[in-house]
């Protein structure tokens, strides 16, 4: 199966890739195995498994049915020869990192990585004497001279969380094995049905599995894909350290991905029609959606993805107090930390990507106060579109008022 499934459409490898193999009692589900470790009445069958010499399963910190089946559906999304589950996108992030950072090394990065990603770059790596240089996102060049310099791991996001800046995945990653780095690619926002990095130049990509390959804001998860030997690696980090993907968690990411194509296909169809709508705002004061043919990097984005996904953020003029007045006001919509639901969500950078940072810090990232993300959920688009009109009527209508105020 998992050949043929290869060479299959996405709508059909989300629906079918990772499922008949783990299958048990002729049942047309994947089973969530419950159960810390397994039995074996054969003690040398048990120390052949325990070794590696055979297939099968010891202790579910090391691999569990339910969790492989999930990693295995990924798997052939991304492209990739293996894939390791975790029990959240940070997990996943952080433990590819430690598994490959040694002290000494270098990392470059962009200044727009997802908020949790940038404080380990800041905050952590110094600890393991790991020296990291964040630089301009979108400014290839600059990126590109710091490459030169000698670097272990080259470290994208693209598009970025909030301000959907798109990165060149094969230009730099030319760039990174001229100097022999290793390029990471945090591939959530895109999914694989819009962007496989590896096709691009990547050696791994990592996911935040509890956004749009769960889709349904209940789950946390991450995985990572890449190459047999490096998954090797960063799966024996995995079974040490411990952050492993739960079986429950695996099922339920597992079946919310057979929805993925056709829902990041509603979310996009939305996102552009509410970013074309947000230009026309006169209360709006910038639209970042990859693609508006305005957007810095429209162009890239054409050529890497096959479509330009559900996320979108706009800055609006009167900062924190607009959005005060406005997000109240919306029907469909949670006001929550999270993306890549059914559900639109919508969140300030300040209490959502960004919340982690000083003001000051987000300044220094170009991160307005007044910048609102939308994950756009999959609603039909007239109604999303409704609701911010009536919303930005009411906000147009407070807004002279609290002028008269101060
Ligand atoms: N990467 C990106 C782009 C994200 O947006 C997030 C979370 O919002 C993460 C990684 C971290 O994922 P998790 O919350 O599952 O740890």
């Amino acid at each position: 199966m998992s050949k043929e499934i290869e060479s299959a459409h996405m709508g059909t490898k989300v629906v079918w890739a990772g499922e008949k193999e783990f299958r048990a009692f002729g049942a047309t589900q994947v089973p969530v195995v419950m159960s810390v470790a397994y039995d074996y009445e054969d003690v040398d069958e048990w120390y052949r498994v325990a070794m590696g010499d055979r297939p099968g399963y010891i202790y579910n910190r090391m691999s569990n049915p339910t969790v492989q089946a999930f990693e295995e559906k990924i798997r052939i999304l991304e492209g990739a020869e293996a894939a390791v589950g975790f029990s959240s996108g940070m997990a996943a992030i952080s433990s590819t990192l430690y598994t490959f950072l040694r002290p000494g090394n270098r990392v470059v990065s962009v200044k727009d990585t997802y908020g949790g990603t940038n404080k380990i770059f800041t905050e952590f790596l110094s600890n393991i004497h790991v020296d990291v240089k964040l630089c301009t996102t979108g400014d290839h060049a600059e990126i590109e001279r710091e490459i030169a310099k000698g670097c272990k791991i080259l470290y994208l996001e693209t598009p970025t969380n909030p301000t959907l800046k798109i990165t060149d995945i094969n230009r730099l990653a030319k760039a990174a094995k001229a100097v022999g780095a290793m390029v990471i690619v945090d591939n959530t926002f895109a999914t694989p049905i819009n962007q496989n990095p590896l096709k691009w130049g990547a050696d791994i990509v990592v996911h935040s599995a509890t956004k749009f390959l769960s889709g349904h804001a209940d789950v946390l998860g991450g995985v990572v894909c890449g190459s047999t030997e490096l998954m090797a690696h960063v799966y024996h980090y995995r079974e040490i350290n411990g952050a492993t993907m739960d079986p429950w968690s695996a099922y339920l990411i597992l079946r919310g991905m057979k929805t993925l194509k056709i829902r990041v296909q509603q979310q996009e169809k939305s996102a552009m029609e509410i970013a074309a709508y947000l230009q026309t705002q006169p209360l709006v004061e910038a639209v970042y959606y990859p693609g508006l043919v305005t957007h810095t990097g429209h162009l890239i984005a054409k050529e890497q993805m096959r479509g330009f996904g559900g996320i979108l953020s706009f800055i609006l003029k009167d900062e924190m107090d607009a959005i005060k007045i406005l997000l109240p006001k919306l029907k469909y919509a949670n006001r929550a930390g999270n993306l890549g639901a059914v559900e639109t969500i919508y969140g300030p950078a300040r209490t959502t990507s960004h919340v982690e940072c000083t003001p000051e810090e987000r300044k220094s990232l170009g991160i307005s106060e007044g910048l609102l993300r939308i994950s756009v959920g999959i609603e039909d688009t007239e109604d999303l579109i409704e609701d911010l009109r009536q919303a930005f009527e009411y906000l147009e209508s407070k807004l002279p008022i609290r002028v008269k105020i101060i």
